[in-house]
């Protein structure tokens, strides 16, 4: 029996083979038929240049139906995917083509050339359209090879984690993981063929490749692709949709539509965030608005998708929901030992969904886990009394003054309540005397004026002294990475 991720896929898109599975934001179709094909044809590429179950293939692309494909004839050969976000540039790259030991890389035409300097490892093209070497020479007459048989333990996917502080690790996922999360996903929310999402995520994450990807190929529903996000194509699609997944700034994009009412969304029955934190004034202006309650979950590349709000029950703004079925979740302190709710700490996760640890770092990989086998997952957070989870924040953005613990979402959520604040990140950077000291960078609302000694005056009387920001920086916007999330490594560079 094969635990090949590939034959869920495989099982669903048979079975309506003639269902269009995906429309592009080109005018193009494609049905299930179209999408196994696919998978073959690349497949019997990958056996034709001599790359194997277990070996790695690298690929850097631009989001494309047949980018999908190649990734579906990685997952149904064995051949252990490893996309690369398309914005890393040369240093970034020479690390990665190093570490993954590839047999084979797919880049743009464009970067061709670059690669080449880059590695010696066989480098074929995928352009934005599909086109290329790799689609060309997948054209050909090679005989399809059968799907690989694979044990539930083996690597499907390694994914790079965006990795602020050190080297970037890559992140084992198994056939195991993505089944397990795939299948409880599309239970938790109800998918099934009689969706249509609309994916206008990146596919090099797993919110594109995985959550939207796979929930979607499993359970039937259509996938509206969209090459990247552009809120008035998105608003236009959905008349046609039933869900959406975003990150946040989705959401925040959508609500400066003035097209954004409950008629435009009268056939929409789910809207999904999730890879970074959602405001809460983003979810109540939605909910005004549209009268959707905005799902938020959480999850990250070691381990998929861990909790979610559910369905059918209350959605709570501002926690990210209950353990996933199958999931366990524990808030635990210093020693490993898990809280009782309504305390802060460590979260640490155990499961099917969990990863097998960082590509050719054991020791990280051993510094990772408990010695009761749970992972952590470097997020800090808490637990309320009905189960819900709160991310306050990630662990290595603690920060410590005078010796108190400080969680910078506390800050945060003061200071995004003020009437002229948009948004706002709270930093420790080094000072003599406290060790650290706290720092906030705000986005002022268009047309406010922030003066910063106010700011501080206010915060003085809602929060204890330690916990108040020594300056106030005022900027346009805060930097983000693709994902949405918000670069705090960055600010403490530019504040530290
Ligand atoms: P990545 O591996 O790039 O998906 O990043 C995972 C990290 O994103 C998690 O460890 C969290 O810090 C963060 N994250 C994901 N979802 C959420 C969420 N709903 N709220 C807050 N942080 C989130």
């Amino acid at each position: 029996m094969t635990h090949n991720f590939y034959a869920l896929v495989e099982a669903t898109q048979r079975a309506g083979a003639a269902r269009i599975a995906i429309e592009t934001d080109d005018g193009k179709s494609f049905t299930g038929e179209d999408l196994l094909r696919g998978a073959e044809r690349y497949g019997a590429l990958l056996a034709a240049q001599g790359v194997t179950a277990g070996e790695r293939v690298v690929v850097q692309a631009e989001k494309s139906v047949s980018s999908l494909m190649f990734y579906l004839a990685c997952l149904r050969a064995g051949v252990v995917y490893v996309p690369l976000n398309t914005a890393y540039r040369e240093s970034e790259l020479r690390y990665f083509l190093e570490d993954a030991t590839p047999k084979l890389v797919v880049c743009p035409p464009a970067s061709l050339a670059q690669f080449q300097t880059l590695t010696t490892t066989p480098l074929l093209t995928l352009d934005e359209h599909g086109g290329g070497s790799l689609t060309d020479s997948a054209s050909r007459d090679h005989v399809p090879a059968p799907a690989a048989t694979v044990a539930p333990d083996d690597v499907a996917v390694i994914i790079y984690t965006s990795g602020t502080t050190g080297r970037s690790k890559g992140a084992m996922v198994t056939h195991r993981n993505l089944a397990a999360n795939a299948q409880v996903l599309v239970r938790y929310w109800g998918m099934s063929a009689a969706d249509t999402l609309i994916h206008a995520l990146p596919i090099f994450h797993i919110h594109g490749l995985f959550v939207a990807n796979h929930t979607a190929l499993v359970s039937g529903a259509k996938l509206l692709w969209h090459r990247k996000f552009e809120a008035q194509r998105v608003l236009a699609d959905m008349p046609r949709a039933t869900l959406l997944m975003g990150v946040p700034t989705f959401y925040t994009r959508l609500l400066a539509e003035p097209g954004l009412d409950a008629g435009a969304v009268a056939t929409m029955r789910l809207f999904i965030s999730g890879s970074a934190p959602l405001l809460a004034e983003t979810f109540t202006a939605f909910e005004q608005r549209t009268g959707h309650r905005i799902l938020e979950r959480y999850g990250m590349s070691e381990a998929g998708m861990i909790t979610s709000n559910p369905l059918q029950g209350e959605r709570r703004g501002g926690t990210v929901g209950l353990p996933l079925p199958g999931n366990a979740v524990r808030v635990a302190d210093e020693r490993d030992r898990a809280l009782p709710s309504g305390e802060v700490g460590g979260i640490q996760i155990s499961g099917d969904n969990v990863f097998a640890g960082y590509w050719r770092m054991p020791e990280k990989t051993r510094e990772e886990f408990t010695a009761d086998g749970w992972f952590r997952t470097g997020d800090v957070g808490t637990f309320d009394a009905q189960g819900y989870l709160a991310i306050v924040g990630r662990a290595k953005d603690l920060i410590i003054s005078g010796g108190f613990n400080v969680y910078p979402k506390e800050i945060e959520l003061v200071l995004d309540a003020l009437p002229g604040v948009s948004e706002s990140a709270v930093i420790g950077v080094p000072h003599t005397d406290f060790g650290e000291a706290v720092i906030a960078v705000l986005v002022p609302r268009s047309g406010a004026s922030l003066v910063e000694a106010q700011i501080i005056a206010h915060l003085k009387t809602q929060l204890a002294n330690y916990k108040v920001p020594k300056r106030v920086h005022i900027v346009n916007e805060l930097p983000r990475n693709a994902m949405g999330k918000v670069q705090k490594n960055v600010l403490r560079q530019q504040y530290g």
